[in-house]
């Protein structure tokens, strides 16, 4: 037997129990005639002890122990003198009589401890010991219990999970797809899905009623902080639901994960923002809705006083930060840098102070004292507060307001890591137009069906039209989405029309599933959850890449596997492809 217990589960009710440990060694510490080693497992630390006086051969032994040596102890667990609180096995340490090395150790490229000095990169690379540490670790051990609670919710409600294949076709809608290219089929090639959507849906055609998934997607999008070119998703579908059916199984879903996994209750039913108030408040289709601080539209209010800056504007909108009218000359070009930063592209800020000496605004010139107390009432002003107003073209305003309620809810404390607020967003519009290729895209997918109210919309004004679709989110982050579907072959052959797409067209590229729907489908729903974005929330990380065991870089390369990497030309002629290197 290699072992008896792990390394974090012995106190001081096992004193006198003789066992036999296995671990790493963390570290080791001589002093005078006794040698302390903190052996460390998956489960914990536990302290053994070499005595140079009962025994000088095996205190010298231990003495050469390096750092990250695996070994294996045997002795007598004993309670320590010098207790440590702070770990659940510190009142104890293990009188060792017996010691064997299983193997050893070369000096670890960076210390193996909460608080490491290795630098992202060089962690990377030695991804497996990085997961050794706690941190890390505890994040992947988090993410199991995710996906097991996941998967326990569902199974109780009659929910399967069924695999879906890896190779499929290529679709043009949606990202760029990863190509496998096919050796049995020269110049032919598979794609890698960026979501089992289609098959999922033909499961429902099939009749297996619910389906769930936790399933890799794969898109080849440029990278940014929470995205990785393969990600996890937990993947959904119903029959015969109606789209709040569908929330409140999902809902349920969600309140149980908190409950599990954080210990928290969410009184009462999630709230459903319709997307339009979600723009026109929040500036966004994701609001953090942990603060308030809704942007107001003053367009109205502000115009026809000389200022050419709002009087050329499409759109003047604005914040009101409580208790912020002491803010310094300084602090108020932070956020003016802040908005005109090109990722936000607002070109300046409007501030009006309410203070105790009365209104003072950066427009003052055009805006008397009465003009200004206007916009006080407007916003509900109180003295103390500051107002700061965006003008310009009205999507890029709101957004960059977006982007300003967040930065003060920052600077305001607002965003509080162990604070959660979950709501639904719905009624996005199914279409959106694309300047550059002239044409309609679907917002969500070509899948999703519009609201039956709006259907006599495709036709005429197809950009009108709101979908049935539906997105989770929490703390401003999209945490799900997904949405009721087409199931009859009419209206999907009229989606397909309105997104440009020929008849042959739409039959080369989806006709399994239209010729499916022929054969009886029920009306059906889903949903798919960003596994990652959900794990890295209950784990308060800021990346999803802090909960995924082997994640790809900011380039989409695993440095530890040296991946992607050159192939030989034997291969590459057995797929009959041929490259300039
Ligand atoms: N397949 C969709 C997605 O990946 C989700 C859904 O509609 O179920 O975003």
């Amino acid at each position: 037997m290699y072992r008896t217990n792990n390394c974090g589960e012995l106190n001081a009710a096992a004193s006198g129990k003789e066992v036999v440990l296995c671990g790493w060694v963390q570290k080791s510490r001589d002093l005078g005639g006794m040698t302390f080693v903190d052996l460390r497992d998956r489960y914990g630390i536990t302290q053994l002890v070499f005595d140079m006086e009962s025994n000088a051969d095996l205190c010298g032994k231990a003495r050469k122990l390096g750092r990250e040596y695996v070994i294996q102890v045997k002795g007598a667990v004993r309670e320590r003198s010098n207790k440590n609180p702070r770990i659940p096995t510190g009142e104890i340490e293990i009188e060792v009589t017996e010691l064997n090395i299983l193997s050893s150790s070369d000096h670890p490229p960076f210390t193996i401890e909460d608080e490491t000095d290795g630098g992202d990169e060089l962690r990377m690379k030695y991804r497996y010991l990085d997961l050794r540490r706690n941190p890390v670790k505890n994040n992947i051990l988090l993410r199991h219990r995710v996906a097991k609670t996941t998967r326990e919710y569902l199974d109780s409600l009659d929910f399967v999970e069924i695999e879906t294949p890896v190779l499929v076709n290529s679709t043009p809608e949606g990202a760029r797809d990863f190509l496998v290219p096919s050796r049995l089929h020269p110049g032919n090639f598979y794609a890698l899905p960026q979501s089992p959507q289609t098959l999922k849906q033909l499961l429902m055609v099939a009749g297996f009623d619910r389906y769930y998934q936790i399933v890799k997607c794969f898109r080849d999008e440029d990278l940014r902080a929470d995205r990785q070119p393969e990600f996890t998703q937990i993947d959904c579908e119903m029959s015969f639901v109606e789209r709040d059916d569908l929330l409140d199984t999902f809902e349920g879903m969600i309140k149980h994960l908190f409950k599990e996994i954080k210990g928290i209750d969410f009184a009462g039913p999630f709230i459903k923002l319709p997307y339009s108030e979600a723009m026109e408040s929040y500036g966004c289709d994701k609001p953090d809705l942990r603060f308030g601080m809704k942007i107001k539209d003053v367009t109205r209010l502000v115009k026809g006083h000389g200022f050419t800056v709002f009087d050329g504007a499409e759109y003047v909108g604005g914040i009101l930060a409580e208790g912020c009218a002491s803010y310094t000359r300084k602090q108020l070009d932070e956020l003016t840098e802040f908005v005109r930063r090109p990722q936000i592209g607002a070109k300046g800020l409007v501030y009006m102070r309410y203070g105790a000496d009365g209104f003072k605004s950066s427009v003052d010139r055009f805006y008397p004292a009465g003009e200004l107390e206007k916009w006080a009432d407007s916003f509900g002003a109180r003295e103390g507060d500051l107002i700061l107003l965006i003008s310009g073209d009205r999507k890029q305003s709101l957004s960059a307001l977006c982007e300003l309620r967040l930065e003060m809810g920052n600077r305001l404390g607002f965003r509080k890591k162990d604070k959660y607020f979950p709501l639904w967003v719905v009624d996005f519009p199914l279409l959106e137009w694309d300047d550059e290729t002239g044409r309609f895209f679907a917002m969500h997918h070509p899948f999703t069906s519009p609201r039956p109210e709006d259907l006599k919309l495709m036709e005429n004004d197809p950009g009108k039209v709101r979908a049935n679709a539906y997105d989770l989110v929490i703390n401003g982050v999209e945490i799900g989405g997904g949405s009721v579907r087409i199931h009859d072959s009419n209206t999907q052959k009229l989606m397909f029309k309105t997104l440009g797409f020929s008849e042959e067209e739409a039959q080369r590229q989806f006709g399994f599933l239209m010729n499916a729907f022929r054969y009886g489908a029920p009306p059906h729903a889903g949903i798919a959850f960003g596994m990652d974005r959900l794990v890295s929330m209950f784990a308060g990380e800021d990346s999803i890449r802090d909960c995924i065991a082997f994640p790809k870089n900011n380039s989409a390369r695993d440095v530890m596997l040296e991946t992607p990497s050159v192939v030989a030309d034997q291969q590459l002629k057995e797929l009959g492809i041929s490259i300039n290197r």
